[in-house]
């Protein structure tokens, strides 16, 4: 391994401008997924740029009129034990609670969730020199692809890893970054990047950019004792202890008697980006939902699929999931999103 320097900023201010004035300079938040790079021979760092020495940026607030605030270093353990969250936004307490080992909970954030890398065998291999890495291919389209992308993929297949992005973007959230040049916002929806943009990042961060925090707005509902909110995050894994999924979806849903009145569906593990579902939504806008709509809404969303040979089966298992996250969220007690 290279050696490296580690700087303690003392400031936001101080971490972004060492980041923007060094090119080899690397966030480092949990270290669960960076260390992991540095050991294999993926990145090769000049300087880690340690934001665990930043104040108050491990917050979670909650109130009726603002939303939820979480700050970049709220690690994961703390979401999903969140009493507001759990009542709340039910489908980011599950999702956070879905990754990983209570261990690596325990450590990392929120901020290297949304930014970690992904996790194709292929990237992760140091042997393999692939589109991903600056490289001329992306070995999954003729190689083992069992785990990569049946949606949006193209040049590289990678499937975007994280469970806390699909959750996040199902309840509408925005994320801000701060770099040298003051802090913006965005629907965290268009943080991430297809690789078609740009097939050796994942998402918008620039140069010296950091993520600061995640804002779930406030749920404006109709006041009326007809409506309610649900939400719920439904992962699939290979191994029940711990895994990434192999497909996730996330549902957001507002209902006002029994009627479908607002709904987000995201899906995770399929593609490059948390993949938004917009026939899915828009099959279910206005509607009762009933086991033959929610399969409906399910099959549309994965008319566009583009297997690869291996990962076939996810076609299937992501319309199911759709279907029966769809089924939870439009069960007619009313109940938290
Ligand atoms: C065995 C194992 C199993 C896992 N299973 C899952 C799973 O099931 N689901 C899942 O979602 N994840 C899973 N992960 C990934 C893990 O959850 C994430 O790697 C973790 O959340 C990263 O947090 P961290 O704080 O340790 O990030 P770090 O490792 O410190 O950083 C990760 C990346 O994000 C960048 N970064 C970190 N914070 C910021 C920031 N604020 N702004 C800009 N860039 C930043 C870093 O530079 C780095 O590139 C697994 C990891 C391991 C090792």
């Amino acid at each position: 391994m290279r050696n490296f320097q580690h700087f303690n900023p003392a400031s936001l201010a101080q971490a972004t401008t060492t980041l923007s004035s060094k090119p080899d300079a690397w966030v480092i938040a949990g270290g669960i997924d960076l260390l992991g790079e540095m050991k294999n021979g993926i990145i090769q760092p000049g300087t880690l740029v340690n934001l665990k020495t930043l104040p108050n940026l491990d917050y979670i607030k909650f109130s009726e009129s603002d939303g939820l605030r979480i700050g970049a270093m709220a690690t994961l353990a703390k979401i999903e034990a969140h009493p507001d969250i759990r009542k709340h936004f039910t489908v980011l307490s599950q999702a956070a609670h879905s990754v990983a080992t209570p261990q690596i909970r325990n450590v990392g954030t929120l901020g290297g969730n949304l930014c970690q890398r992904p996790r194709c065998w292929y990237y992760r291999n140091p042997a393999f020199h692939c589109l991903k890495k600056g490289g001329k291919e992306c070995f999954s389209v003729s190689g083992e692809n069992k785990y990569n992308a049946i949606l949006g993929g193209g040049p590289v297949f990678i499937v975007h890893p994280s469970d806390c992005a699909p959750a996040l973007i199902s309840l509408g959230a925005e994320v801000t970054v701060a770099g040298p040049r003051g802090k913006r916002s965005m629907p965290l929806e268009k943080f991430f990047i297809l690789p078609t943009e740009n097939p050796l990042r994942e998402n918008r961060l620039q140069a010296g950019e950091v993520v600061t925090e995640v804002h779930v707005p406030p749920f404006h509902d109709a006041g009326s004792s007809s409506s309610a909110h649900r939400s719920v995050y439904l992962k699939v894994k290979e191994r029940g202890a711990w895994d990434f999924a192999l497909a996730s979806a996330a549902v957001s849903m507002e209902t006002n008697a029994g009627m479908c009145r607002s709904v987000r569906v995201v899906l995770g593990g399929v593609a490059p980006i948390p993949w938004r579902c917009p026939q899915a939504e828009k099959t279910c806008m206005g509607k009762q939902i009933d086991e033959a709509l929610a399969a409906e809404a399910g099959k549309a969303s994965l008319a566009q699929a583009v297997p690869l040979g291996k990962n076939d089966y996810k076609v299937e298992m992501a319309a199911n999931l759709i279907k029966r996250a769809l089924l939870m969220c439009s069960a007619s007690s009313a109940s938290p999103r």
